[in-house]
């Protein structure tokens, strides 16, 4: 697996202070895309999951980890052990999608490494970026069809707890 980029912290991809790694590769191709160099799986350097832990578990400040890119629930298996890490620490994650909640839900039943990694994320905010729904400005959201659903409370529930309107 290929990153795209790290941030270290950042405010302005979930709550808090929150380390930001963008994988690449995403089979989505949104038009108007904010990161469309991310969609090439190539693109960038390659992952290094202890590189990426130390520089998130060395910052004292950080609420959490997000993920983006790029789509990370291409790499459930490649991500899964540096979420489980994160979350050993105190740290909540995020993780963007293009694909739906619904949708995830429906594979989950038949792949076990999707639903190992599901159950690990705090806060999902999913969908395809739709440009003709871009706006009027939505927290943490590039378009008003993405919604930010509280992940353990819907697979409880299964279906979607919205965490913020
Ligand atoms: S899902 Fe995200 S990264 Fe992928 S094409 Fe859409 S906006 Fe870009």
């Amino acid at each position: 697996m290929n990153i795209a980029g790290f941030y270290s912290d950042s405010i302005s991809n979930g709550e808090g202070w929150r380390a930001v790694l963008f994988v690449s590769g995403c089979p989505h191709h949104c038009p108007g895309c904010h990161n469309p160099e991310s969609w090439d799986k190539d693109y960038g350097e390659l992952y290094v999951e202890d590189d990426i832990y130390t520089q998130i578990i060395e910052n004292p400040f950080l609420d959490g980890l997000t993920l983006s890119g790029g789509e990370p629930f291409l790499y459930c298996k490649e991500l899964f052990s540096l979420v489980k890490r994160i979350k050993a620490k105190g740290l909540n994650i995020w993780s963007y999608t293009g694909f739906t909640f619904e949708e995830l839900l429906r594979w989950s039943e038949k792949n076990s490494y999707l639903q190992a990694f599901l159950q690990e994320i705090d806060i999902l905010v999913d969908g395809k970026f739709l440009i003709e729904k871009k706006g009027p400005k939505k927290l943490f959201r590039g378009s008003c069809n993405q919604r930010i659903i509280n992940v353990p409370a819907s697979l409880k529930k299964q279906e979607v707890v919205i965490y913020i309107a």
